[in-house]
């Protein structure tokens, strides 16, 4: 890896914005497979995105920007990973806190038995078998809808102390108002599964992320300039793209679709965060599982509790939590100025359409990635969709393999 402030864009095929999975993934295919010459532009001082980590004055290996575990069911997303890191199996564990007591997250038949008396618990287990025989995990919606009371009830009561006050924090928007999509996130497992996800592989790479991405973006054809916003270099007249003036033979651009127009239509709205940590001197955990979520207290939504899938380095003296302050995204704020999540609500899907038309009309651009293409991808479907644009990139410029 090069990172260098001179750049003549000119020695360059392709420049890339943004070096999170999207970025890294489309840098790396283009270098090896392609031999094209390629610069990542990248904001922030650092490398990775949103999956950036990196050791504390305590030697915990912190997520910086939260807390991320790799989930998939597809092998060959897998081995992609395994390429650039090694990696440790790991099944994320969660608990809620609803009314002073931990519960069981993923809500499932534990979450019944730690809110209810076993008797009735036992009851609800038959009755929610019954009505959604051969069904694995179902919405909080499906259990809302059930015409049978003693489901419908119980399901409002985690939909009303859980879902709601949540999403609320978490969006400053009602569940109305935000797509269903996004609490459909997290189902109701009508087992006693207790991994967050039920995907079939579940990994972290030992020495974190930031490595991961270090070994991805090491090729001789990448060139990664840190500290640049490449949208003080991008203009873009009629149909083209052009960086420093000059034309390039495509662009990749990962950030926020609306900042590259320049906001000409209006803001589409995106979510952050703000963290604050606590490290305390201790061989205990703190947390009764990695990460807790939190939706009746005031201003955070979760914790995580990192020691706890540290691998590379074991035996710290200290503990460190995360807890997480969500905010409106502000590209020009003092806090929440990293774009974390997109607002998938109807007016915003709206707006977005006006964007993607306007990009689509430019010859030499690509949007890629969670932000630009205003999606709540997970980690396994950044890196599926990834390959998949790829693929139509190929065709639609023309790349060859080498
Ligand atoms: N959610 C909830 N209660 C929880 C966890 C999540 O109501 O304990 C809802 C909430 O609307 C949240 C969404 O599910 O925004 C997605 O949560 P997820 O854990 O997938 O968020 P991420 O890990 O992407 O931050």
């Amino acid at each position: 890896m090069v990172t260098e402030k001179k750049i003549n864009v000119q020695d360059f095929d392709v420049v890339v914005v943004g070096s999170g999975f999207s970025g890294a993934i489309f840098a790396r295919e283009l270098a090896e497979k392609h031999n094209k010459k390629v610069l990542v532009v990248e904001k922030r001082p650092h490398i990775a995105g949103n999956m950036y980590d990196e050791y504390n004055e305590h030697g915990i290996l912190v997520q910086q920007y939260g807390p991320h575990f790799f989930n998939t069911d597809k092998a060959w997303v897998l081995e992609f990973l395994k390429k650039y890191c090694e990696l440790i199996p790991h099944a994320v564990t969660g608990r809620s806190e609803i009314d002073g007591k931990y519960v069981q997250l993923p809500y499932n038949f534990q979450t019944i038995q730690d809110l209810l008396p076993l008797n009735e618990a036992e009851e609800l287990y038959k009755l929610m078998r019954e009505e959604f025989s051969g069904e694995d995990r179902v919405s909080i919606f499906s259990l809302l809808e059930s015409k049978n009371k003693k489901i419908h009830d119980f399901a409002e009561l985690l939909y009303e102390k859980a879902f709601k006050p949540y999403t609320m924090k978490q969006w400053n928007l009602t569940t109305e108002q935000i797509d269903k999509s996004v609490l459909n996130r997290v189902k109701f497992a009508l087992n006693f599964d207790s991994r967050y996800l039920n995907k079939d592989f579940q990994y972290l790479p030992k020495h974190g992320f930031t490595k991961l991405f270090e070994s991805m973006l090491n090729h001789q054809n990448i060139k990664i300039i840190c500290d640049c916003d490449a949208l003080a270099h991008i203009s873009i007249i009629e149909d083209t793209a052009y960086y420093d003036g000059e034309y390039v033979e495509s662009i990749v651009y990962t950030g926020p679709i609306d900042e590259l127009f320049n906001r000409e239509f209006g803001i589409l709205p995106y979510r952050s965060l703000e963290f604050t940590y606590e490290s305390v001197k201790t061989t205990e955990h703190l947390l009764p599982s990695d990460f807790v979520s939190y939706p009746q207290t005031n201003t955070f939504t979760r914790k995580t509790e990192y020691r706890r899938f540290n691998y590379e380095i074991t035996g710290q003296e200290y503990t460190t939590i995360a807890a997480e302050h969500p905010l409106e995204y502000n590209p020009d704020g003092q806090v929440g100025n990293v774009p974390y999540y997109p607002t998938i609500t109807s007016d915003n899907l709206k707006l977005l359409k006006k964007y993607q038309i306007k990009a689509d009309s430019i010859n030499n651009l690509i949007l890629v990635g969670r932000l630009a293409e205003y999606k709540y991808f997970n980690m396994d479907l950044i890196i599926e969709n990834a390959f998949h644009k790829f693929e139509l990139c190929k065709e639609r410029f023309g790349w060859l393999n080498k």
